[in-house]
């Protein structure tokens, strides 16, 4: 989602950035928690529930649910859908690829984090697009410091995408997070090299590559929700939040919940 709340960027004291990293935690901990969970057979309304459940047990609140109209907890984009899918009763089946993406308010601060999980066993393809998005995340937020900016960020990803053929979305960005889930700066995928805003201490951003097998074009589907590709082909989306805090980018969510539990199923 990259609609914005406000024009002017909002950096945070460390005080602030420490609630960021407890709200980003909560998120974590329900992805991790739908990790344990989800295979063939299981839908997205079941995921949905379970995350809702588990956000009001950590005292939390969703964070897209009500947000724009959004009617639920999690956003649930399979296969060739890109994200913002809506959660069904579809269940999901072996080779699937299932971008799960979720937010929490905790003591007013957003956390907003994404994983892209596998069904089974996943064609050697499709798992190539997971883990090179993934690079693309970890490359993005290494990009994200004082003495960057930007654009960096998005020229980084995008050239390790690209590098791999892969399609990266245009339409779609990362953004400033805080008491809104949309802040300024719009945090693109793709970019040039020393452009955008200078990178500061105290800034807090979503960095979420979303990244396309085939051709960086989407459409949206007619539930006003569902960004798919133009193509068919899959997708895959992964996302972190991160503030500046000593000149260089602290990942305050993690993915330490869902690998522990991935790591249990195998
Ligand atoms: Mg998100
Ligand atoms: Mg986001």
């Amino acid at each position: 989602m990259h609609l914005l709340n406000r024009k002017m960027i909002i950096y945070k004291t460390p005080e602030e950035i420490e609630i960021m990293r407890e709200a980003a935690l909560v998120v974590s901990r329900t992805l991790g928690e739908i990790a344990k969970v989800i295979g063939p057979g299981v839908t997205g309304n079941q995921l949905d529930e379970l995350a809702e459940d588990y956000i009001r047990s950590q005292g939390a609140v969703p964070g897209f649910k009500g947000l724009y109209g959004c009617p639920s907890t999690v956003l649930v984009s399979v296969n060739e859908q890109v994200v913002h899918g809506l959660p069904s009763d579809i269940p999901f089946k072996e080779g699937d690829v299932v971008a799960v993406d979720c937010g929490a308010v905790w003591k007013d601060y957003y956390g907003d984090h994404a994983y892209t999980f596998q069904i089974g066993e996943v064609d050697p393809e499709v798992k190539k697009l997971l883990e090179v998005t993934h690079e693309c995340l970890n490359i993005g937020v290494e990009a994200a410091k004082v003495g960057n900016r930007i654009g960096d960020i998005g020229f980084a990803i995008q050239q390790h995408a690209e590098k791999h053929g892969y399609g990266v979305v245009r339409d779609l960005v990362g953004h400033g997070l805080g008491r809104s889930l949309h802040e300024e700066p719009q945090v693109p995928n793709y970019g040039r090299k020393g452009t955008g805003k200078k990178i500061q201490e105290g800034l807090t951003i979503a960095i979420e590559p979303m990244i396309n097998m085939g051709t960086e074009k989407v459409i949206q589907l007619d539930d006003d929700w569902t960004i798919v590709t133009a193509d068919g082909k899959p997708s895959a989306h992964f996302e972190h939040d991160i503030a500046i805090v000593d000149g260089k980018p602290e990942v305050l969510s993690t993915f330490k919940y869902i690998e522990e539990a991935l790591s249990k199923k195998s």
